[in-house]
Parts: C-alpha cells; structure tokens; sequence
C-alpha cells in the first residue's frame, strides 16, 4: 500500500513529537511500510505509544495502523498485515520509549556505586524500572512503584518480574535499601503476589544484616506468597575494591557457605513435598566457595535464574559431558591456543582444557587473569576487562588464539567493560582473540582456526 502523506489542517494536528525511530530491521514489516531511521512513531492504532510496552502490545497485533512523521515534517499513515508476534522491526533512542524510572534506593551494597571511574555511561545508571524487569529480566526493588504502575502491572498481567527483596524484616529491609520507602516495596510485593502476578526473586546476602535468623524468616514469609513466588535465588553480595566508605560488608566465608548449602538442602526438600517445586536455589559462586559438588540440572527446575548465576556451571559441565570424544577432530599439525579466565570459573575451563588436550596435536592453557579493575575481590570471569587481560596475557607465550568467554563483551559488540575492543587486544597481543560461549563454541571456533591455517 502507497504511504498517504496527511496535510495539516483543523482534524490533523500533529499528534504529539512522537518517539524517534533510531534504527529499521531490513526486510522487517517496518521497512516494507516505509518507515526510516530518523522519522517520529506518532500513533499505533490510533492511539499514543507511552513507552515499550504499549508499542510491544501493540506490534503483537497482524493489523497495525502506523502514523509517523518524516524528517521532513510530513505525516504519513499506513495500514499493515503482518503475522501475529511477527516484530514491527522498529529501534527507538531510548528502547524503553520514555525516560528510565530512576532508582531511589542507596543499597549497602550498591554494585553501580562499587564502578571504578572510566567506564561507559550507561554503567553508572541506576534504574529500577517495572518494564525493563518484564522485558528483560532486571531486577526491581518495587520500593519507589507507584499505586498507578501497580494497577498496569496487573491490568496488562506484566507477569513474570524479577524482585530484589533481600529481607523481609522491615528494620533490616530499611537498612539494606537504605531508605523507608523499602516498606512500600513489602507492600506492593503482597500485592502483586495476590494478583497472580509471577514473581523471581532475590536476595543478596550480606554476612551480619540478612544472613541466619532473618533469612530464614526470609524464605518463610516468600513462600507464603503462594504459587506466585516461583523462585528464589540466593546470591552472594559482590564487593569490589572501590567500595566507598559506608559500613563495613564482606563476603560469605567458607564455613558460612557450607551452613548455608545445608540449610538449603533442608529447605529444598520441605518445599519440594509442600510446593511441588524446590523454590529456592543457590548460586553457582556458593557451591564453589563451599567447594560442594554443583547440583544435577533436574534439580535447577528449568533454570529459572540462569541470568542470575544460578545453574551456570551444571550447563557448561553437561554441555562438556555431551561432547563426542574426542570432542574434535585433530588439528593438521600441532596447535597451541590459551583459554583466559577470571579465578571463579578456572577450575571449570581447566576441567576443559584437560578434555579437549586428549586430541592429538592440541595444547590448550588456561590462563587466570586477576581483576585489577574492579580489583582482587572481584574473581567472576563476566567482570574481567581489556586492560586485565593485556596485563595478565601481553608477553606471554600464548600459542596462536586467545579463547574468552563471551559474556566479558557488551552484547552483540566486540566491546569489553573498560570500551577496549577485541580488534585493540587482538593489536596488543599480537594473536587472534575469539569469544565463545561454551565447550561446543570453542570446538567450532578450534575447527575453523586449524581450517584457516591449512
Ligand atoms: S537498587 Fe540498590 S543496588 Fe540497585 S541500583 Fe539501586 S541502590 Fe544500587
């Protein structure tokens, strides 16, 4: 169908600036329909967009009524048919399609106020938005949620959402959020859960506040929200060395995990025969630190906190287990390459390094490389940067490739934390540096190297 270019007149004032249109998916129903990077989304279906969500509600939709505004200040309107759930194909500056709702809390142990200088802008943002928790899994604290945004959480069923609670005693709730508003957040929690809406939720354990007695009335008045609750991750608290001055926090020592794993395990069990579901789960970094086995897959129920670090390790173990053997073919002639790593998942990729060094011909070291940038407390690889890795790696006999995990690099970049590229460590290193996401990955990323070179 021909875009109708609108004249202005009495019946059709621009409707508003609409929001800008920063990118189109080539061959997306978007293009097809003429719309352009630069031109203003003014309606969908008649109606305004107020922000992500109701354009996502709207897209979903095989007929949508478009009307926008070209650069050039003309308004253009448009009918199109499209599968159901087939996206628009629109990018928008900001993506969420209106201002982010800003965090209001001053947390104990705020990761972001833990950042060192010098990192990109969006690292210092503190958000605590309802919508990026239903599209995109962030956590939200519900403390600063509004009566209306409740009502339109619920109204539009935004379910599931993931909530830090960290306690639920409300003096201790008050000192870990750093504000009274954390009694709001206990409220609209209850509410959300009466309404059936799904909730994820956390908490982040600090030694000395919600650890012990409170966490166990923690687990206790979650559980009670019912079906609604459908996990909860317990999550060691993250420190780094640029934690400003505040009172003091440290970490769970090894005696403190190991009490801990048992606590959970009688706690599994219980909600396993009351809930039909195991409910709460440990982080992968607990285990580790207890030095306990990493549970089966079954018992992580589908891995509903993988983002969260919660299964992590039992996928890259099944993963590893599932690998032909041997878990590639030989290289042509003999092959070097060097796994880099941050010190928590060492004892995993050298459990990788071992399996893929039985091929004949291939040498794969492992490397850990310290955090200087957040500093030595820091030991999760997914927080290493450019400028760790070329002070750990530059000069060392590294064989022909760097292998990294992919997640050290901004999604869908070559970007690490600190803005070095891979294509600048490639420089400094003087060998190619490949991200990869698991043992499968790296197999594939091996193959095509010894197929380069021959
Ligand atoms: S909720 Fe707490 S940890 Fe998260 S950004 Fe706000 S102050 Fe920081």
């Amino acid at each position: 169908m021909k875009n109708k270019p609108l004249q202005e007149g009495k019946h059709n004032r621009i409707p508003g600036r609409g929001h800008l249109i920063s990118g189109v998916v080539a061959g997306s129903p978007a293009e097809k329909a003429g719309l352009r990077p630069g031109d203003r989304l003014l309606r969908l279906d008649g109606r305004p967009v107020r922000d992500i969500i109701d354009y996502k509600i709207a897209e979903a939709d095989d007929t949508l009524r478009l009307l926008w505004l070209t650069p050039t200040g003309k308004l253009r309107r448009q009918t199109l048919h499209k599968p159901v759930q087939e996206p628009l194909g629109l990018q928008f500056e900001p993506p969420t399609l209106a201002p982010l709702q800003r965090c209001r809390n001053r947390c104990l142990f705020c990761f972001v106020n833990q950042n060192p200088r010098g990192l990109r802008r969006s690292l210092y943002l503190k958000d605590d938005d309802y919508r990026l928790s239903f599209l995109y899994g962030n956590f939200i604290t519900l403390n600063s949620l509004t009566a209306h945004q409740l009502q339109r959480i619920i109204k539009l069923r935004l379910s599931p959402l993931y909530v830090s609670v960290h306690a639920t005693d409300p003096k201790i709730r008050r000192i870990l959020f750093g504000t009274q508003l954390a009694d709001r957040g206990l409220e609209n929690l209850e509410k959300l859960a009466a309404a059936g809406i799904g909730l994820h939720l956390q908490v982040v354990l600090c030694p000395g506040y919600n650890t012990g007695e409170v966490l166990e009335r923690t687990v206790r008045d979650l559980a009670r929200l019912g079906p609604a609750a459908l996990s909860l991750a317990l999550v060691p608290v993250g420190l780094t060395a640029h934690r400003a001055m505040g009172p003091p926090l440290r970490r769970l020592n090894q005696e403190e995990a190991r009490a801990l794993l048992r606590q959970l395990a009688v706690w599994q069990r219980f909600f396993l025969r009351t809930r039909g579901s195991r409910f709460v789960f440990a982080a992968d970094e607990i285990y580790n630190l207890a030095g306990a086995a990493i549970p089966e897959a079954e018992s992580y129920e589908g891995f509903p906190q993988l983002e969260n670090g919660i299964g992590l390790s039992r996928l890259f173990l099944d993963e590893l287990a599932e690998l032909p053997n041997p878990p590639l073919k030989p290289p042509p002639r003999r092959f070097r390459a060097t796994l880099a790593t941050g010190r928590e998942a060492a004892p995993l990729i050298e459990k990788l390094a071992r399996r893929f060094n039985r091929v004949p011909g291939l040498a794969l070291q492992t490397k850990v490389v310290e955090n200087r940038f957040f500093g030595a407390p820091v030991t999760v690889a997914g927080l290493l940067t450019g400028r760790d890795l070329e002070a750990a790696l530059a000069g060392k006999d590294l064989g022909e490739a760097v292998f990294i995990s992919r997640n050290l690099l901004k999604e869908g970049s070559g970007i690490f934390l600190d803005d070095t590229t891979v294509a600048e460590l490639e420089g400094r290193l003087q060998v190619p540096v490949q991200a990869v996401s698991g043992p499968i990955e790296l197999a594939r990323a091996l193959e095509g190297l010894y197929r380069a070179e021959s």
